[in-house]
């Protein structure tokens, strides 16, 4: 017996689908009329092995090239290319904030991870958390997740970000060649790569924080062996004059 994709899935100890009713063709119009909905992807994803596969390689690209259709194009041209099975990560990144866990990648902050409705990811940003002679990499980075009033730490930022073409990269580069460290247990929340520190490599400009509105010693984040950004910073608190213009 050929053995089908549907039928795969009866072998799957953690799969309920038994029948296999359901085709791609009729996953994916049905997916679409749902506008790709990625917490649906996720569910079924959990329960269903051959879901999770049509998932990683169909829904999640969809997903991505219907929210951010720009960056998308931007992050394939010029023969780039997005390894199979990435979509899945490059999806979750735009719509899901890390967090932190006690004793995780940023010291002993606890902000668990959440969903996010919409997240402006700028190439333009990008720039400013490159040094200037890695300024030809195209890197993407999002405006800051506010978490305000986290007791010791004040107002907490998370930032997220996608290099294009990594592999080829002056930052990977240069990280190598300056034998940057990689965190000893963490791992990318979005593909589960190892994750290079850029604080320590002494790689991240004073224009970054400048960017995202913190203080200039409170601002980490590391990158992950397939370009995966993921930062922290302390938020500096509206001054007076903000506020009073904002009257
Ligand atoms: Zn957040
Ligand atoms: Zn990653």
């Amino acid at each position: 017996m050929i053995l089908t994709k549907q039928h795969r899935c009866l072998h799957s100890a953690s799969c309920v689908c038994t029948k296999g009713h359901l085709t791609e063709e009729v996953i994916f119009l049905v997916f679409n009329h749902l506008n790709w909905n990625p917490k649906l992807i996720v569910a079924l994803s959990c329960t269903c092995k051959w879901f999770d596969d049509l998932a990683k390689r169909v829904l999640w690209k969809e997903f991505c090239k219907t929210r951010a259709p720009k960056m998308m194009l931007d992050l394939h041209s010029n023969g780039s290319h997005i390894v199979d099975g990435n979509w899945s990560a490059l999806g979750k990144l735009l719509i899901y904030c890390s967090g932190n866990n006690k004793n995780g990648l940023f010291n002993n902050i606890h902000i668990p991870g959440h969903f996010v409705y919409r997240t402006r990811f700028s190439r333009t940003s990008g720039k400013s958390f490159l040094l200037p002679h890695c300024r030809t990499d195209v890197l993407y980075v999002s405006d800051p997740c506010e978490h305000l009033d986290q007791g010791e730490e004040g107002d907490v930022g998370f930032f997220r970000g996608i290099f294009k073409s990594f592999a080829t990269s002056k930052v990977r580069k240069m990280l190598i060649s300056r034998s940057a460290p990689m965190h000893p247990t963490e791992v990318c929340p979005y593909c589960k790569a190892k994750l290079w520190n850029m604080l320590a490599a002494k790689m991240i400009p004073s224009s970054a924080s400048c960017r995202l509105g913190a203080y200039e010693d409170c601002i980490e984040y590391y990158v992950c062996l397939n370009g995966h950004v993921l930062g922290i910073c302390t938020l500096l608190p509206l001054s007076d004059t903000d506020e009073a213009s904002e009257e």
